[in-house]
């Protein structure tokens, strides 16, 4: 097993965080072309209704009231996904969240790289937040953050897929870990707040290439992003 990067794969970025830190919701991407470059990843809905997951190339979006499949014509403000081919699997059992990050931490050779992860187990316990539709005139991410939902759950089955950024890409990705949750039933997920992992599998797969699409819609186009001072409302907002 290794946790070096395939030649020629990619991490593929619809939009950047520090648009959404700017209060850029307006859905941007169909989630087909999201999902033609990948099956598995994260995001947003439109005008920030829920969390998006892509899970073996079907796409959900996780809010308050539950999950809900996304239609291929749905659009996304922001996702970031990987075509999912794990070079690494390992059984994990009994880790809480700073313990399941810390042993990530031990096993990729580099921090400086993208790593997709997805863990499928059964959870002890599992607190999420979605995001929730937000009315024009958007407010920027820190204030819309404010209005978000947080659901505690004990005992859950399900998965747990995203990713671990460089630091560096702070602003443009997430840096460090970014996880969403949806649950075998598919009623129940969102962003990942904390968690105790009872038993799964986990697995990795590294990548050296990022690709990133901007949006073409005109809030976009017209938005003054000179000085969006993104690092603390990301890490309010995107870190668990
Ligand atoms: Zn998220």
């Amino acid at each position: 097993m290794s946790l070096l990067p395939r030649d020629g794969t990619a991490v593929h970025q619809f939009s950047f965080v520090d648009a959404l830190v700017a209060g850029l919701y307006d859905g941007a991407f169909a989630a087909s072309d999201v999902a033609a470059v990948g099956d598995l990843g994260v995001g947003c809905g439109d005008s920030l209704d829920g969390e998006f997951v892509l899970l073996d190339g079907v796409g959900y979006l996780c809010r308050a009231n539950g999950v809900q499949r996304v239609d291929p014509t749905d659009l996304l403000p922001f996702a970031e996904v990987v075509r999912f081919r794990p070079t690494f699997t390992a059984p994990v059992t009994a880790l809480s969240e700073k313990q399941f990050e810390a042993l990530v931490e031990s096993l990729v050779p580099t921090n400086n790289l993208f790593y997709a992860i997805r863990v499928d187990g059964d959870f002890d316990g599992m607190t999420v937040r979605e995001a929730t539709r937000q009315q024009r005139p958007f407010p920027g991410l820190a204030e819309a953050v404010k209005s978000q939902h947080e659901s505690a759950v004990g005992a859950t089955s399900g998965t747990m897929v995203g990713f671990k950024g460089p630091d560096v890409f702070q602003g443009l990705s997430v840096a460090d870990f970014h996880l969403h949750y949806v649950d075998e039933a598919r009623q129940f997920g969102g962003h990942v707040m904390d968690f105790a992992l009872r038993s799964g599998t986990l697995t990795i797969e590294a990548y050296a290439g990022f690709s990133l699409r901007l949006p073409q819609v005109s809030s976009y186009l017209e938005a003054e992003l000179d000085d969006v001072d993104a690092d603390e409302a990301i890490r309010q907002a995107e870190s668990s």
